[in-house]
């Protein structure tokens, strides 16, 4: 599966001078944490070191330390020397920083996703980690790199957000300890870390799941829950993408479901499609990849062409299909 060790990514991160470290469009906890904290690191080695995203830093984040090098990248490409991919499972889901970087040397892929196809020339992708931030502490701490509190702050962030509060179930021993080990050497403050992440969302964050909620439809014996957002009650709501980050998990937590589903309607045609699973013989990855997108087995995305009815529609069959080979 993946085919570098740590010790040959440590000798580029050392060997070279210009690094562009880049994260998945409409990133995650776990892609700006993880982003962030190798950028610091990379720093203290002296290093020069460029942070983008597509979507740059988003509101929500915008507590994490040093969030300010976070960017949306130039339009024009600039030179770096070794382009670092960072949670993302497919290379073009790094959107538009793909153009900024064209003159990278070397790349360097970084993930935590099975379906990643192993892009690039340098590749860690551990499917076992429950979050990108995990591998690159275990990077940090294997190659002797920098670890302060800044650093340690983004990569709890990173984990304790793709875990989900360390409870789905990737979460192992090894996940506790290497968040002990960054609460102690960054003197964490785990509740204040946890207030900025869990609850201190925007009010219309709650007024669009209450409008969700009404779309909610149960399927194939409840064991399917989906909802579905429309781009007018985006547009009424004024709700920003990242609002809608954790939502399904309300659907995912009814006794019963075993797929949650959530389709929203976007402005280029496509609707997104997030979906979860609570059993491994479910495995919504394999679904997400029959619509060209990917994941994990517990949780994945596409993004498919079509309009909303049409999209629900040929997705929650292909749910049918995989809960009557699981049963
Ligand atoms: P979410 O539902 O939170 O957007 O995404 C769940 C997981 O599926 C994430 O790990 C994410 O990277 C992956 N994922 C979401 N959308 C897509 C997509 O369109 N393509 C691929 N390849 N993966 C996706
Ligand atoms: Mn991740």
């Amino acid at each position: 599966m993946s085919n570098t060790t740590f010790d040959e990514i440590g000798r580029a991160l050392r060997g070279h001078q210009r690094f562009a470290i880049l994260g998945h469009v409409r990133p995650d906890g776990d892609a700006l944490g993880s982003q962030l904290a190798l950028a610091l690191s990379l720093q203290q080695l002296g290093k020069d070191v460029r942070v983008w995203n597509e979507d740059g830093m988003l509101e929500k984040y915008s507590f994490l330390p040093r969030a300010e090098l976070l960017t949306k990248p130039p339009s024009a490409a600039e030179d770096v020397d070794v382009a670092i991919a960072l949670d993302t499972a497919i290379q073009n889901r790094l959107g538009n920083t793909l153009a900024a970087v064209r003159s990278a040397k070397i790349w360097i892929n970084i993930d935590h996703h099975r379906s990643n196809p192993c892009y690039g020339d340098l590749v860690i992708v551990d499917s076992t980690a429950p979050a990108t931030g995990e591998i690159i502490f275990n990077l940090i701490k294997s190659q002797g790199l920098p670890l302060d509190h800044d650093i340690a702050e983004n990569l709890y962030a990173a984990i304790s957000t793709d875990t989900g509060s360390f409870q789905y179930p990737k979460t192992s021993a090894r996940t506790f300890d290497t968040a002990a080990e960054l609460v102690r050497v960054g003197s964490l403050d785990v509740g204040q870390i946890s207030q900025q992440l869990y609850e201190n969302y925007p009010r219309r964050r709650l007024e669009l799941l209450r409008e969700l909620l009404r779309t909610t439809r149960f399927d194939f014996g409840e064991r399917t829950a989906s909802f579905s957002l429309t781009l007018k009650t985006a547009a009424n709501l004024h709700v920003l993408p990242e609002d809608n980050e954790g939502l399904i998990d309300h659907l995912r937590a009814i006794r019963g479901v075993i797929v949650a589903v959530f389709f929203e309607e976007l402005a280029d045609g496509k609707v997104r499609v997030s979906m979860r699973s609570k059993d491994e013989a479910v495995d919504v990855c394999a679904i997400c990849q029959k619509f060209g997108g990917g994941g994990h087995t517990l949780a994945a995305g596409a993004r498919v062409r079509g309009s909303l009815a049409d999209v629900e529609k040929k997705v929650l069959e292909q749910i049918r299909e995989a809960l009557k080979h699981r049963s």
